[in-house]
């Protein structure tokens, strides 16, 4: 499996090398605005850690960093708004779900009707 590369976007965004609109921010996690959103909100969760899709993260993080992590996103969700309305969240691994950023990322979604899930 290819090594994680820090020369990515996200990876960017964390060393400040490129602005964010940023919503919430610890030790542990960064959330900010989607440059190009799908919804009326649309952020994106990252860890500070280093790792490459979902499933990266999910098969070498320790079980409690994932646990603090998906804790952290429903917080944002509240912080948000969002849990009486509903939200979506996605995580892109991989070629055929066109993953763009390859630093591991959750997509939370909100804030209008989201309709059902289509690809086509
Ligand atoms: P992916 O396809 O990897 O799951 O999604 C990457 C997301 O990152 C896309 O929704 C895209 O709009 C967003 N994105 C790409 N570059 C930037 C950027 O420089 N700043 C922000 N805020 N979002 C970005």
């Amino acid at each position: 499996m290819t090594k994680y590369d820090n020369s990515n976007i996200f990876a960017k965004i964390l060393r400040s090398e490129i602005p964010c609109k940023k919503v919430y921010e610890d030790d542990d996690i960064l959330c900010f605005y989607d440059i190009n959103p799908i919804a009326d909100t649309h952020v994106l969760v990252i860890p500070k850690r280093e790792y490459r899709s979902f499933d990266d993260f999910v098969t070498t993080a320790e079980p409690e960093y994932i646990s603090l992590f998906f804790n952290k996103v429903a917080m944002i969700a509240k912080k948000l708004g969002l849990i009486e309305s509903g939200y979506r969240i996605i995580s892109n691994h991989g070629l055929n779900a066109n993953q763009e950023v390859p630093h591991f990322h959750v997509h939370l979604i909100g804030g209008e009707n989201l309709g059902g899930i289509k690809y086509k």
